[in-house]
């Protein structure tokens, strides 16, 4: 069965290229029945914080990561860590060094000097077992040092390192501290891990944790290492290049799936798909259509897919995305009244709303309440004479067929009673009902306010 695990370290918010390395490994177990797990990495005690921890757990329920088991602390594993160091050293695939500090600086500043390679080779490697019972010591692994290591990597390909290029890697500190490249190698084995997919940035930890997974006859996980997400502009992603945050884009008024689709994208692709649900996106992943080139962050395409998926949404589920978008953007919650006649508006106002906050603003007619204050555009559309016309109009409102065609042919006819087209009424009445220039059709309007209310906000528009 297949076990993917995302281990972020807790030292910041989930930003875009964490959410990605989430969203890939979630899709890869989702898509195959295995199993998604979460840990964080909190070793680094001077720089985790259990706010960035709850960042990240927000950015990912956000993005409807939901990771199977409990979250893994790396830190609460560290005496399990020492355990393994002290099984290499009785195995003895690992040794104690009691090398001082300036010892190793003396030996680098030799080679450097003869032109050899400066990499620390330890005296107590091949030194009889010794015991300075107060001398401190670090355990070390005793590195293979002809021949190569091959990362069999399933996105890189084959990467070969020379041996002679590994040192023999501090394991265990001398305070007794695991290293991160021991914590993560355990931990990936005790939870299970059998594909680690991460960014490349860690293609060449992937070497030195090999030597471990060797060291122990444990069996080396399948390695997918991702190039980077770039900017427009081929450069790393950063803050010159906008939002890096999971959370800035809640904020923004992007819809989960509609991010979740726009992240697959990003460095991953099946055919030319560009939009798709997320049941497609865990039939389709894998990992051979991971792109060895960086991707590049187009905000248009986040906003065009977005866009396809507000407009697919079921009207109820959006309803409850909008709450949640209003709350992680600090806005005021919608009133019992406003979210009824929020869900009665979806219909028309989903279609064509980039993000939340464009269907806000197309839904504004049926949020606000009488007296409907007009901005300054719908202000110029409220003259004398269309004031007038709007006078004249209500009477013929008062219908007793409330439907579109009905309304259709009402404004038609007393468009063409009045020698103008319907254009010409269209714009004081978005005005009236609404107090906004851009809205929904003025017949989507009346429907969703209902007869009442529309006559309401013309008489008061006309006064
Ligand atoms: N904690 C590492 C990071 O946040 C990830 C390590 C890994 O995936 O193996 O970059």
């Amino acid at each position: 069965p297949v076990v993917t695990r995302f281990a972020p370290s807790p030292t910041g918010f989930l930003h875009i290229g964490g959410a990605r390395t989430a969203l890939f490994n979630w899709l890869y177990a989702r898509g195959r029945g295995g199993k998604f797990l979460l840990r964080i990495e909190d070793t680094d005690r001077a720089r985790s914080t259990p706010e960035a921890t709850a960042a990240i757990l927000q950015g990912m329920g956000w993005l409807g990561l939901d990771h199977d088991g409990e979250i893994v602390s790396q830190f609460e594993n560290a005496p399990r860590h020492g355990a393994v160091a002290h099984e290499l050293l009785a195995a003895g695939k690992a040794y104690k060094c009691f090398a001082s500090q300036e010892e190793i600086a003396t030996f680098r500043e030799q080679a450097r000097a003869a032109g050899q390679n400066t990499l620390y080779r330890s005296p107590w490697r091949d030194a009889a077992p010794a015991t300075h019972p107060d001398a401190p010591f670090v355990i070390r692994i005793k590195a293979p040092q002809t021949g190569q290591t091959i990362i069999r990597d399933r996105v890189q390909g084959d990467v070969t390192i020379r041996n002679d290029q590994l040192d023999d890697m501090v394991l265990l500190r001398s305070d007794g501290t695991p290293v991160y490249m021991l914590a993560v190698v355990v931990d990936d084995h005790d939870m299970g891990v059998t594909h680690v997919i991460r960014g490349d940035d860690h293609l060449n930890n992937a070497a030195r944790q090999m030597m471990i997974y060797e060291a122990m006859g444990w069996e080396v996980p399948v390695w997918a290492h991702i190039p980077l997400i770039h900017g427009p502009d081929g450069k790393k992603l950063s803050k010159r290049h906008g939002a890096l945050g999971a959370q800035e884009y809640q904020a923004m008024g992007y819809p989960a799936a509609g991010m979740r689709n726009y992240l697959a994208r990003l460095g991953w692709s099946h055919g030319d798909d560009e939009f798709f649900s997320d049941a497609q996106a865990k039939d389709w992943f894998d990992l051979s259509g991971i792109g060895k080139s960086p991707a590049r962050f187009d905000v248009k395409k986040l906003e065009n897919l977005s866009g396809q998926h507000i407009a697919q949404a079921d009207d109820a589920a959006l309803q409850h995305e909008i709450v949640a978008y209003l709350e992680a953007s600090g806005q005021a919650p919608l009133s019992q009244a406003q979210s009824d006649m929020l869900l009665r508006a979806m219909p028309c106002v989903k279609e064509r709303a980039k993000t939340l906050p464009e269907l806000l603003e197309k839904a504004h007619f049926a949020l606000t309440t009488r007296p409907v204050e007009q901005d300054e555009k719908a202000a110029r559309h409220l003259d004398t004479v269309s004031r007038g016309m709007l006078r004249e109009l209500t009477p013929h409102l008062q219908t007793d067929s409330w439907g579109k065609e009905n309304l259709e042919n009402v404004l038609n006819r007393f468009a063409q009673s009045k020698d103008t087209k319907f254009g010409k009424l269209a714009g004081p009445l978005r005005a009236a009902l609404s107090g906004r220039a851009a809205t929904p059709s003025v017949f989507d309007m009346m429907l969703v306010l209902g007869q009442q209310e529309t006559l309401a906000r013309l008489s008061d528009a006309a006064e």
